[in-house]
């Protein structure tokens, strides 16, 4: 069960949010820990694969994942354990969850799943709580797969979810639910339907799609090519629309108030969307370290430009000329490329709150998705426990006062009228 702080925590980043404070005493409610900052594969659009050298290649340790854990993990909702590297190489990575899940969160991993593993890993993996494994698959055929996973071997894959499979079965458990996620590209949009028919087949419990990024210009070497089909085209819409769209201008990026990447080496970046370490905001070393790195100079400075924007400085201070980095720069690079040496905060120049405001409200989605989840536990089981975690996402979790909470009781309500009415009347024909 959830401690009372977790909810109360929630509370206080809302609070923050809504008057843009600079420094904070809420903790994350998301974490994304990066296990490893290396891989096995190539694939072209991550800076690892293109193997650039921004970070160093090495995997936390035990001890530094246990502090963070124990400083944070009562307030976490959700945790990543994935972001620039394989997080399966790591061998301890089942211990990591373990010791993540004694706290109440949702454990996620995104893997490729191309790699050998002994049947014990395997068992302590499926055992080890972990809710979530998506497995990067982007095809069903080989010749599909490898133009983007390079370096993977597509049979290993298929090979690997079985014997997770059979794992949950020996071990009479239903987690982790294994996602096939398949991004898109114009070479493989063919197979979409084929993976979406044979995910079963292979071992996933779900399948899952969407479009992939192109790689930036010094690294597309023209192999890959942006889907035909509508639904996956690559998101890169003018600014001018962008800018009409809710949470896409006034709203801070909530990644600056309600989430922690931490890299294996204990940098810590602003979000999980910086490739270059000279670009982090704050060191992590040890217990007690949390609050000086989360309100480092540099976090702070980035918090601060959307104070400006309240002052009707946005112009210049975040989405403005200050932030337009492509016709100042004489090689043209995008924003994730731009070099480290730039001595403005790394959200000064950052596009990815700009075309994706959903990435920047990503930590409010966790809360929502923390809320339902916590709601259907409630409609299964009716206990004390559940009812009192209701209330309390209620009042402190600020559902009462949720628009999207309401206008869900409203359609429950519908539903079960309409429910109700087709077991009323008698059937006319
Ligand atoms: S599998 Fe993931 S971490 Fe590895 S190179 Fe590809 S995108 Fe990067
Ligand atoms: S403003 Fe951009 S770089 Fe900064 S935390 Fe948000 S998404 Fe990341």
């Amino acid at each position: 069960m959830r401690p009372m702080k977790a909810y109360l925590n929630i509370a206080k980043l809302r609070v923050n949010v809504a008057l843009k404070r600079k420094s904070l005493s809420n903790y994350p409610v998301l974490a994304v820990i990066d296990p490893t900052l290396f891989c096995n594969l190539r694939c072209p659009n991550c800076p690892t694969g293109l193997r650039l050298g921004l970070r160093p290649p090495v995997a936390i340790s035990e001890e530094l994942f246990r502090s963070i854990i124990d400083e944070i993990g009562d307030y976490l909702l959700e945790l990543w354990l994935y972001n620039w590297g394989e997080p399966l190489l790591h061998k301890q990575t089942p211990e990591l969850i373990k010791y993540a899940k004694q706290k109440e969160m949702k454990v996620i991993i995104h893997t490729n799943l191309s790699m050998r593993l002994t049947d014990e890993y395997v068992e302590s993996l499926v055992k080890s709580g972990l809710d979530e494994l998506v497995v990067s698959l982007d095809g069903a055929t080989e010749e599909t797969y490898s133009r983007y996973r390079r370096g993977g071997d597509i049979s290993l894959v298929r090979e690997n979810m079985m014997r997770i499979q059979s794992a949950k079965r020996a071990a009479a458990i239903q987690t982790p639910t294994v996602f096939w996620k398949f991004l898109v590209w114009r070479h493989n949009e063919h197979e979409v339907e084929m993976a979406r028919s044979c995910h079963r087949a292979w071992g996933a419990d779900s399948f899952v799609c969407g479009a992939g990024f192109m790689p930036p210009a010094p690294h597309n070497d023209g192999l890959l090519e942006p889907s035909t089909l509508a639904e996956f085209v690559p998101i890169s819409p003018p600014v001018q629309d962008v800018r009409k769209r809710r949470g896409g201008h006034n709203h801070p990026c909530l990644w600056l108030y309600g989430a922690l990447t931490l890299n294996a080496n204990g940098s810590v970046s602003p979000c999980c969307g910086v490739w270059d370490e000279g670009d982090d905001f704050a060191q992590y070393s040890s217990r007690g370290d949390f609050f000086y790195a989360w309100n480092s100079d540099k976090f702070k400075k980035a918090r601060s430009l959307f104070q400006e924007e309240r002052k009707g400085n946005n112009a210049d201070a975040h989405h403005g000329k200050g932030r337009t980095i492509a016709p100042e720069r004489p090689d043209n690079l995008p924003w994730y490329l731009h070099s480290a040496n730039d001595n403005r905060v790394y959200c000064q120049r950052c596009e990815l709150h700009r075309f994706m405001p959903w990435f920047a409200a990503y930590p409010e989605t966790v809360i929502h998705q923390a809320f339902y989840q916590d709601v259907l536990r409630f409609k299964t089981n009716k206990g004390p426990k559940e009812f009192r975690s209701l209330i309390l996402w209620l009042t402190l979790g600020g559902f009462l006062f949720s628009r999207y909470f309401w206008r869900g009781v409203l359609h429950s309500i519908v539903w079960w009228k309409q429910e109700r009415r087709k077991q009323v009347l008698p059937q006319t024909w």
